[in-house]
């Protein structure tokens, strides 16, 4: 079974694959910077309903509002260092950088979890990993302040 982490970085890594660095924007401004769906909404030009869909799920994959808070803080520095792999060849359609397939960019997201799922594990284990040396480091830093 995946953990809470696993699965937000999971939703927020396979956001940024596709490029909607819109949407991982939106979540930012309203979990670290406390921003009002509907701000968030005219911001990037998306609806409230779909911000407030957003912030849901990760809610939901983080199981509390607290701990939905913490994970977006601390992984989007790395998420958003996240390249797409799929480009925007004609009207609203894109194009995988990794197999080629052309597909409408509604399907994207499907296309990635489906057939690069090996990609979207790496990548949230990367994240994981960076967040642990975070931690270990913070730890280590405080260690050095008690001595002082
Ligand atoms: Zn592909």
């Amino acid at each position: 079974m995946k953990s809470s982490i696993e699965a937000v970085l999971e939703y927020l890594v396979v956001k940024a694959l596709v490029g909607r660095s819109d949407i991982l924007n939106a979540l930012q401004d309203y979990f670290i910077h406390n921003k009002s769906p509907s701000v968030i909404a005219a911001r990037y030009g998306l609806s409230k309903h779909q911000v407030r869909g957003y912030v849901q799920r990760v809610v939901e994959k983080a199981g509390s509002i607290a701990k939905a808070r913490v994970i977006v803080r601390r992984s989007s520095p790395y998420v958003m260092r996240i390249r797409p792999v799929v480009k925007h060849t004609s009207y609203g359609m894109v194009r995988c950088l990794v197999c080629g397939d052309e597909m409408p960019a509604l399907v994207a997201e499907d296309h990635v979890r489906k057939y690069h799922q090996g990609l979207v594990e790496e990548y949230v284990a990367t994240v994981i990993q960076l967040l642990k040396r975070e931690i270990r480091a913070a730890r280590a830093a405080k260690g050095v302040d008690t001595k002082a």
